[in-house]
């Protein structure tokens, strides 16, 4: 089932064009891994899929019933504010805010979904630290902890392993492949290789050469960037 369906998509800001005639779908089920040089546009197209930023021209269409509240996204590290002042529970929370509606609390069960993305990201023992104290590793665990905790049906990850040591990367692409195999959508902005050749089902490359199709094409394409 087609979740995102992209015609003819340029992106760009102000009268800079950065992004030319896109076309692709992302289906249910789908692990897709955006790839292309720094500048070329990745983390404008994620915002454009999230509604945070508008296409110069063309459209990006939801559909096969995704909304923008199933949707969990990971920015990058340096965009989500260092110094910003709550606990790491209070963030991996806030992953539940779209959910919450109207209450003016969270439930017992958004609690529970903190708890258990908390234990899967080994932060619990942070939760009632303060955000701004802790390591870059840490903050992105809590930040993976926060997107997971908001993703019904499509995760977006921007760059996920940035400030991830290899151990910690292997722990979270782990949790990735499992709830992708689950049946999660998975849309990756990343410069890991490696990763894009384990884990894509299909590529996006944008830059120089735009590239849209599976990952053993892309690999029989680029064999030896992959
Ligand atoms: P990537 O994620 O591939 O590194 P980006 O999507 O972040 O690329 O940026 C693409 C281009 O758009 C860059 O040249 C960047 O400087 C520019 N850009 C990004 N955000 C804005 C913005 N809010 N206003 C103007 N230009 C922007």
């Amino acid at each position: 089932m087609v979740q995102i369906s992209c015609r003819d998509l340029c992106l760009g800001y102000e009268r800079k064009e950065i992004v030319r005639n896109l076309n692709f779908e992302v289906c249910s089920g789908d692990y897709l891994c955006v790839i292309g040089e720094n500048g070329s546009g990745k983390t404008t197209l994620l915002k454009v899929i999230l509604g945070l930023d508008k296409p110069m021209s063309g459209t990006l269409e939801l559909c096969g019933g995704l909304r923008r509240r199933d949707i969990g996204y990971l920015p990058q590290q340096n965009e989500f504010q260092k110094d910003f002042p709550a606990t790491v529970r209070e963030i991996v929370l806030s992953g539940r805010q779209a959910k919450r509606g109207l209450r003016p609390f969270y439930s017992a069960q958004d609690k529970e979904i903190a708890q258990h993305y908390a234990g899967k990201l080994g932060i619990s023992d942070l939760m009632g630290r303060c955000y701004r104290e802790l390591s870059g590793g840490q903050r992105q665990r809590a930040l993976i902890a926060r997107a997971l905790c908001a993703a019904d049906k499509m995760l977006i990850m921007d760059e996920p392993v940035a400030a991830l040591d290899n151990s910690s990367a292997v722990e979270m692409y782990d949790i990735v492949s499992e709830l992708n195999e689950k049946g999660m959508t998975v849309v990756m902005v990343t410069h890991d290789s490696a990763a894009v050749r384990r884990n894509a089902k299909t590529v996006l490359e944008i830059g120089n050469r735009i590239f849209c199709g599976s990952t053993g094409d892309f690999m029989a394409l680029s064999p030896e960037e992959s």
